[in-house]
């Protein structure tokens, strides 16, 4: 029989206090793995949050295991169409593993990391874009050759989107930062127009939590298919970001994804007569991975990251990505998958 949602509330809050959450659970009343999704850490990604309720609207034939969707993680920052917390200004998305008697981010973090996390399997961690920088469509995962990373990035993969990017390390304070040091292989998720609901994207998430559950044999299904068509490695956050020194109008040179060169000019700051004021630079080469969407900055606006490209790190082709059975693995010319 399919089993069905049920519905609880974990934590004190009522909502805009931002100190409860909403746990959805499908609990197919069979042994396995139990996989957290979290939407909503940041409480302006719309994108995530509709994702996750989307979920937790399906009843998925699982024969093993148990799926726990929280849509909005930080209830507070979602009523305030917010980033960060909206009375201690605190970003959840840093603040892991939390502290109880901390601000109302730290305590949240405590409350989602203690009650949820620590007892999941494996976290996928639903994001988008901020609404005024672009990133493309990706999976993304800690790749620093622990077995919970490992198998993080054959979640990755499984997750079906036309890009993955993995970290040789991730930053304090993380969702994937705390699931790390506990062992438990995490993924998260980016998507472009951070801000508006796309139904291409939501589709896609949609699909690639679907496409993990088979990975993790909690569903009969055929996995998502194979589409990735770049992978990408570095440092997720600050590394290799571009910032412009001087306000103006940013106006882009290139577009996501594109392969550029380091010293290649990226985007130019323009005045209010089109005269350009300054020039960005690629700090790397490798492929657009981050893109100031929104024309305005002021000094340090952080506008291009670059990565590069995995392959050419191994020091092979860039389009040396060998597909099997619904897996993507790197392979060196003529070498087995
Ligand atoms: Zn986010």
């Amino acid at each position: 029989m399919t089993p069905d949602w049920s519905q609880r509330r974990i934590g004190t809050g009522s909502g805009v206090d931002g100190l409860g959450v909403t746990v959805h659970e499908l609990d197919s009343g069979v042994a396995g793995p139990t996989v957290l999704v979290l939407g909503g850490v940041h409480g302006n990604e719309v994108g995530g949050i509709v994702a996750a309720g989307q979920l937790a609207q399906t009843r998925w034939p699982l024969r093993a295991g148990r799926l726990r969707v929280v849509p909005v993680t930080y209830e507070a920052a979602y009523y305030a169409d917010s980033r960060v917390g909206p009375g201690d200004g605190l970003n959840l998305a840093r603040v892991f593993p939390g502290r109880p008697g901390g601000s109302t981010t730290e305590r949240l973090a405590h409350l989602v990391g203690e009650e949820l996390l620590r007892s999941a399997d494996v976290l996928v961690d639903l994001h988008t874009s901020s609404p005024d920088t672009d990133m493309p469509l990706f999976a993304g995962c800690l790749d620093d050759g622990s077995a919970a990373a490992n198998r993080a990035v054959e979640l990755a993969l499984a997750f079906g989107a036309p890009m993955v990017w993995t970290h040789p390390r991730l930053g304090p304070g993380r969702t994937l930062t705390m699931a790390r040091d506990l062992g438990i292989p995490a993924i998260y998720v980016e998507s472009p127009v951070g801000g508006v609901l796309d139904a291409g994207y939501l589709q896609a998430y949609v699909s690639g939590v679907r496409g993990v559950l088979v990975a993790l044999a909690m569903l009969d299904d055929a996995p998502v298919g194979e589409t990735l068509s770049l992978w990408v490695h570095g440092d997720g956050d600050a590394d290799a970001i571009s910032q412009v020194t001087i306000g103006g109008m940013f106006r882009a040179d290139v577009a996501l994804l594109d392969r550029v060169e380091v010293g290649q000019i990226v985007g130019t700051v323009v005045d209010s007569r089109a005269r350009p004021l300054e020039q960005v630079h690629a700090a790397h080469t490798g492929h657009v991975v981050i893109l100031r969407r929104l024309a305005r900055v002021s000094p340090g606006t952080p506008v291009a990251g670059i990565a590069p490209a995995r392959p050419e790190l191994l020091g092979l082709p860039s389009d040396r990505l060998v597909r099997t059975s619904g897996a993507c693995r790197l392979s060196a010319k003529g070498g087995g998958a």
